[in-house]
C-alpha cells in the first residue's frame, strides 16, 4: 500500500481521508461498549432493578415475579426495550417471572418485585415527565400465610391496605404474587390476569366457566362463541382474552340484571353462550349459572374474614381443577337451539336476552335500583 501510495501521489488525499474515516470508525466502535454501559447503568430501568435488588437481594428466575403495567401509562412504551434488557440480563423468563398488566393511560408506571423465598415485595413507582426518577419505593412482606395467621397480623395488613401502601394495588399484588408462589397458577389464567390486572374470585370463576364451555362445546374449526355476559362481573375479561370475543367485533355483550331477575333465573345466572357451528349449520344458546355460595362454603373463608383473606382463599380453591366439578358450582340453566333471527333479536339494545329466549317473563320486576352488586370479585381490595 505504501509503495502504491508513493507511486500514485494523486491518490494520497483520497486515501488519507479514507484512513481518517477508518480511524474514526474504529474509535467509535471501540467506544460503543463503554458508552452503552454508561447509559445502561444510569437508565431508569437499571435504577428500578437495582432498587429492587437493594431490598430483596438477587432478582433471579427461581424466585422472582415481576408485575408491572409498563406499556400502559402514556409514553411508558419507551422504557420497554430497556426493561426487557434488564429482565433478560438476569436470566428471567417471560412465562415464569413476569406479569405485564393492563392499566389505564393515566396510571403511574409501577413495578412490583416479589421474592417468594422471603415473601418480600418491593413496590416501585417512577416518574418520567421531566426528569426520570424513582418517585416511590416501599418493601413489604406479603406472604399470605404470615399476614393471615393471627388477628394482629391481619389487622396490620388491613391497616396497610387502608393506607394504600402499594398505591391501591395491595389486593392485586398480594393475590397474584401468592397465587404465583404456589407454583399452581395456570399460565393461561395469568394471561387473563394481564388484561384484568388483578387476581380475584370473579376472574377465577370466568376461567372455570370458559373451561367448562370448551370441554362441553369444543372450539373446533368453524365453531365460535357469542357471549351475553349478563349479569356481568370480573369473569367476562376471561372470555375476551381467551376467545377473542371483543365488544368491537360484536363477540361479547355486557349488561346487568336486577336481583328479581337473578332470582327468577335460579339465583346465580352467569350468562348466555351462543355456540355457532358453521360446519354443522347449528346454533345453540347455552345458559349457565355460577354459584359463589358453593365456593364460599368450601374455600375455608369465614364470615368475619377481611376481603383480602376470603377472596384469596376463594382464588386458591378455584385454582384447583379438582374442585371444578363440585356439584352446583357451574349449572346448566338451559340449552336451546336458536336461529340467526333470535340471535339478532338478543343483540338489540332494548332487549333482555333472557326474555328473548323465553327464560324470563317480560313483566318481571326490572327496577334497576334493586340491582345488587355481585358479592365477589368486583371490588379490588
Ligand atoms: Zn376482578
Amino acid at each position: 500500500m505504501i509503495g502504491e501510495g508513493v507511486m500514485n501521489i494523486k491518490r494520497i488525499p483520497a486515501k488519507f481521508i479514507y484512513l481518517i474515516f477508518l480511524a474514526a470508525l474504529v474509535f467509535s466502535l471501540g467506544s460503543v461498549p463503554g458508552m452503552a454501559d454508561e447509559s445502561y447503568n444510569s437508565s431508569l430501568m437499571g435504577q428500578v432493578f437495582a432498587a429492587a435488588e437493594a431490598d430483596l437481594g438477587v432478582v433471579g428466575p427461581e424466585h422472582t415475579l415481576i408485575i408491572t403495567d409498563i406499556g400502559s401509562p402514556a409514553g411508558s412504551y419507551v422504557f420497554l426495550d430497556d426493561f426487557y434488557s434488564e429482565f433478560y440480563d438476569r436470566d428471567l423468563l417471560y412465562t415464569k417471572n413476569l406479569l405485564t398488566v393492563q392499566n389505564s393511560r393515566n396510571s403511574p408506571l409501577w413495578f412490583a418485585f416479589f421474592d417468594k423465598c422471603s415473601g418480600n415485595c418491593t413496590y416501585i413507582e417512577v416518574s418520567y415527565e421531566n426528569e426520570s426518577k424513582i418517585s416511590y419505593k416501599v418493601t413489604e412482606n406479603i406472604n399470605f400465610g404470615t399476614l393471615s395467621k393471627t388477628p394482629k397480623s391481619r389487622a396490620m395488613w388491613s391497616e396497610k391496605v387502608n393506607k394504600t401502601v402499594f398505591d391501591g394495588r395491595e389486593f392485586a399484588i398480594l393475590t397474584t404474587s401468592n397465587g404465583w408462589a404456589t407454583g399452581k397458577l395456570d399460565y393461561e389464567l395469568m394471561q387473563c390476569l394481564e388484561l384484568h390486572n388483578h387476581f380475584c374470585p370473579g376472574v377465577s370463576s370466568g376461567y372455570v366457566l370458559a373451561n367448562w364451555m370448551e370441554e362441553n362445546y369444543p372450539l373446533k374449526e368453524g365453531v365460535g362463541y357469542t357471549v351475553f355476559s349478563c349479569p356481568n362481573w370480573c369473569k367476562d375479561d376471561v372470555f375476551v382474552k381467551r376467545w377473542d370475543v371483543t365488544p368491537g367485533t360484536g363477540g361479547i355483550r355486557v349488561s346487568s340484571l336486577t336481583d328479581d331477575e337473578k332470582e327468577a333465573l335460579g339465583g346465580s345466572p352467569a350468562g348466555i353462550f351462543v355456540v355457532t357451528d358453521k360446519n354443522a349449520g347449528t346454533m345453540k344458546a347455552v345458559v349457565l349459572g355460577f354459584d359463589f355460595d358453593v365456593v364460599n362454603a368450601k374455600c375455608g373463608a369465614k364470615d368475619d374474614d377481611p376481603g383480602w383473606v376470603s377472596k384469596y382463599l376463594a382464588d386458591l380453591w378455584l385454582m384447583d381443577r379438582e374442585n371444578w366439578n363440585t356439584e352446583g358450582l357451574v349449572s346448566v340453566i338451559s340449552v336451546m337451539d336458536i336461529d340467526e333471527a333470535t340471535l339478532n333479536e338478543m343483540k338489540q339494545a332494548d332487549n333482555n336476552p333472557y326474555v328473548v329466549l323465553g327464560l324470563l317473563d317480560p313483566t318481571e320486576n326490572t327496577d334497576p335500583s334493586k340491582n345488587g352488586a355481585h358479592g365477589t370479585g368486583n371490588s379490588t381490595n
